[in-house]
């Protein structure tokens, strides 16, 4: 039997590389070379038991990839053809897909999240991709795989969050945390058509790449408070959409105490424990608030779409890959992300 070298989850605290079988292809399976991969929140998170997955999972859900075998029943596609595949999976078959939520695939809460979750992930040289025909995205000739490396996951999350909240030309938008996801939604406000986005942070680097990426006003929230900054640099109007990218109580309740009337609520982030509400913060549940949350949408379509706005140029986000790292050092690249050392944004690995 064939090996590959793949990081895989053992307990909390310890994501390890092993040699592991290289996956058999089914009928509407594809078989992925990985050439380029990326380390989430989300896998951290798994990395420190806070989201339990199975020990023994490959982890992992942001491939870039070369097509090494094809399943018997796939049809338009070609071995050694490039493509990068969502980090959600859906099925596009079932009633959930066919009703539009394709992320919650099969009716079931974050169904279409398969990868480093219920199946195994793509922190490996090999990764099989289910539903090949619905995820399979073609890369288009002259991006590299850097550039496509965020379209999986980090950048369809942030966009999803202007998208949700249904931002219009003229908005003003305010988003709540610049990490990755957060610097992606304020790129999204951006191509949405928000003509004034107001960005919160703690650390000045994150804000000042906001600003590369379309922000107009930063706020730092360990220096000011950002419900006041921002009742401030609205005239006491309150913005048309906030956006949530963290996941915190804090976060979320800053997002709706700065909500005008009628706006809307984006939630992006991943919420643990208990989330209480303050009812003054929404109007008592009168103000005709919008609350919206969102699992990163996946798909082909979804991928060939946010493939199509890095090849016009109007975002670029290589400058989130701050360091790179082989698949064999992988756990030195864990350490790294997990303790946001040296100003890292996102990692690099290559299988
Ligand atoms: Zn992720
Ligand atoms: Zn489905």
């Amino acid at each position: 039997m064939k090996t590959m070298k793949a990081a895989v989850f053992e307990r909390p605290g310890r994501i390890v590389i092993q040699e592991r079988p290289i996956p058999e292809v089914g009928p509407t399976d594809a078989l992925l070379r990985v050439t380029l991969t990326t380390i989430c929140g989300t896998d951290v998170h798994i990395l420190k038991g806070e989201f339990p997955v199975a020990p023994g999972r490959i982890v992992g859900h942001e491939p870039v990839g070369v097509i090494e075998r094809l399943g018997a029943a796939i049809t338009g596609y070609e071995v050694g053809q490039r493509v990068i595949v969502g980090a959600i999976t859906p099925c596009g078959q079932c009633n959930t897909c066919l009703d539009g939520h394709r992320s919650q695939c099969r009716g079931r809460p974050m169904g279409g999240w398969r990868f480093g979750n219920t199946i195994d992930g793509c922190q490996a040289e090999f990764v099989l991709v289910p539903d090949a025909m619905a995820n399979l995205s073609p890369i288009p000739d002259g991006l590299t795989d850097e550039q496509v490396l965020m379209c999986p996951d980090i950048m369809s999350t942030g966009i999803s969050g202007a998208e949700n909240g249904s931002v219009r030309i003229g908005d003003v938008v305010a988003v709540f945390a610049q990490g990755p996801i957060g610097l992606c939604a304020t790129a999204g406000a951006r191509l949405r058509g928000a003509t004034r986005v107001i960005v919160v942070d703690g650390i000045a680097e994150r804000l000042a790449l906001a600003k590369t990426l379309g922000a107009d006003e930063a706020v730092d929230c360990t220096k000011t408070d950002p419900v006041d900054a921002i009742m401030k640099l609205t005239d006491g109007r309150g913005v048309d959409v906030s956006i949530e990218a963290l996941g915190r109580e804090q976060t979320f309740e800053w997002g709706l105490r700065v909500l005008k009337p009628g706006g809307a609520l984006s939630s992006l982030g991943v919420y643990s424990g208990k989330l209480s509400l303050p009812v003054d913060a929404f109007a008592a549940g009168l103000g005709d608030h919008t609350i919206r949350t969102t699992l990163c949408p996946g798909g082909k379509e979804r991928m060939r779409r946010l493939m199509s706005i890095v090849q016009s140029g109007r975002v670029d986000l290589r400058s989130f890959v701050t360091h790179r790292f082989k698949l064999d050092q992988i756990e030195e690249a864990y350490e790294l992300f997990a303790n946001q050392r040296d100003q890292v944004i996102k990692v690099a690995i290559t299988p």
